[in-house]
């Protein structure tokens, strides 16, 4: 990732946060987010988002699950500052719940223009398939290319 899409993304990342700062979701840190099939949703990040969380995230074990994030210890979250955009927007607030869905699309759209931008192509998957890749911008499967939302309900693996 080049200096200037490293900055592109943050800055996508430092206005997700100033919106969920404003609407004020409630966290019980059940951490339920962090635990996928348990609760019936799965992760999808970007190829710039799985970037920036290897590169600052704690050792884990491979392969990774699909079940939950590796990163989540005792409910609380190891890789807290390069977590991807899903877990920066999450929150299982019920009220919260519309708000969500405009700042993901705003999010994620934000950062389908800078990959646009900047030609980087665009590799948007469940967070285990970059995991578990050698290198975190390896293309995952080509019916894993897409999806609208970074939090979505699972679905059975193909
Ligand atoms: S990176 Fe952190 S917040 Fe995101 S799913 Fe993993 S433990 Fe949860």
């Amino acid at each position: 990732m080049t200096p200037e899409v490293r900055a592109e993304v943050l800055a996508v990342y430092a206005a997700a946060d100033a919106a969920v700062a404003a609407a004020g979701p409630r966290c019980d840190a059940s951490g339920r987010c962090c635990r996928f099939t348990e609760y019936g949703h799965t992760l999808f990040i970007s190829h710039f988002e799985a970037e920036l969380l290897l590169e600052a995230a704690p050792p884990f074990a491979r392969p990774a699950s699909r079940d939950g994030c590796p990163f989540q210890v005792d409910r609380l979250c190891t890789a807290r500052e390069s977590r991807p955009l899903g877990c920066r927007v999450y929150f299982c607030d019920p009220s919260y719940e519309a708000r969500m869905a405009e700042i993901t699309e705003d999010a994620v759209a934000r950062l389908k223009a800078v990959a646009d931008a900047h030609g980087t192509g665009w590799h948007y998957a469940p967070l285990h398939h970059f995991l578990n890749a050698a290198r975190p911008d390896d293309p995952p499967p080509d019916s894993m290319t897409r999806h609208p939302l970074p939090v979505v309900p699972s679905e059975p693996e193909a």
